[in-house]
């Protein structure tokens, strides 16, 4: 409990790192990265995009690529292969915001839409609609991101600019605030089922954390007790606990937080190098076969 506890406080100056680093009008990472490359342009949230740029690169519009936007997709995808969503599970304030308001209301009042609806189809859905659409001559706006709306409610809290919310955001902030936010069990149904950056990170970790020297969620099946502490812990509702006892861990929405490391009473979860311990996805505790196990 006291380690949960630790690890919630230190995820969270994690994420104010984050929001210093990403977000006007501080934005650290842009300003500095700007003045590198002689970039002249705002530095807020909107001007690390990916979404126009990689427009721009599958189109061939290269001089429109900008060296700041190299760099910046060079480093997303460098962590994500080797520290996995490095980017939701310390430096997302917008995945955190949700996650941590949450928690201040009794899981009783929350849907637990993993259980309910495979997430990995609906997130992976979603980053072929956002990545598609703009070659069908559609548009997604800014005002469906998270993430944009994030640097609104700042800009609003910095300089009283809360005009600029459309109908969109108010439809956006319920989505990710209260419906997939506050009411989700885990406060992070958003990154769950919508958020492109997210399952673009997923999509790398899932592959790369195959590889020896990238660092990943190991398990340790022998000093598994199944207790179901990680399960509980998990946000995403990556871990499951199976009716035979078995814990099964869904790679594709982890988002390597390290919850439940810190929850776990036997250390039997770790983040490190080397073989991750986990077989396909599925692990077996106290010698039973799982269902999926006895299928195959
Ligand atoms: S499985 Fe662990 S590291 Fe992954 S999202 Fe859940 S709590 Fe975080
Ligand atoms: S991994 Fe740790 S917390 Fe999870 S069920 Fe096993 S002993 Fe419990």
């Amino acid at each position: 409990m006291i380690n949960t506890q630790i690890m919630l406080i230190k995820r969270a100056i994690w994420y104010i790192v984050g929001l210093l680093l990403f977000y006007a009008p501080f934005a650290l990472y842009q300003k500095a990265l700007f003045g590198l490359v002689n970039y002249n342009k705002p530095a807020d949230i909107h001007s690390l995009c990916l979404r126009m740029p990689l427009l721009n690169l599958l189109l061939g519009k290269w001089s429109l690529i900008v060296p700041v936007v190299m760099i910046t997709l060079f480093l997303f995808f460098m962590f994500a292969i080797i520290f996995g969503p490095f980017f939701c599970g310390r430096l997302c304030f917008a995945g955190a915001l949700p996650e941590y308001l949450s928690r201040l209301i009794p899981d009783r009042f929350k849907i637990d839409w993993v259980t309910g609806i495979n997430p990995i189809p609906v997130r992976y859905g979603f980053l072929a609609g956002y990545l598609i659409t703009p070659f069908l001559a559609g548009s997604i706006a800014c005002a469906f991101c998270n993430l944009s709306f994030m640097q609104r409610l700042i800009d609003g809290g910095f300089w009283g600019e809360f005009g600029v919310l459309s109908s969109t955001n108010i439809i956006t902030f319920f989505l990710w605030i209260i419906l997939f936010g506050i009411f989700t069990k885990g406060g992070r149904g958003f990154c769950n089922f919508i958020c492109p950056i997210g399952a673009v990170q997923s999509l790398v970790y899932s592959i790369s954390s195959r590889l020896h020297f990238t660092y990943k969620l190991r398990f340790a099946k022998d000093k598994c007790i199944s207790c179901g502490a990680c399960v509980k812990a998990c946000s995403m509702g990556s871990l499951q606990k199976e009716p035979d006892n078995s814990i099964t861990y869904q790679i594709h929405n982890c988002i390597t937080c390290l919850q439940c490391q810190a929850a776990c009473p036997k250390n039997a979860l770790t983040y490190g190098t080397g073989k991750s311990g986990w077989k396909d996805g599925i692990t077996l505790v106290n010698n039973e076969p799982s269902i999926q196990e006895s299928i195959r």
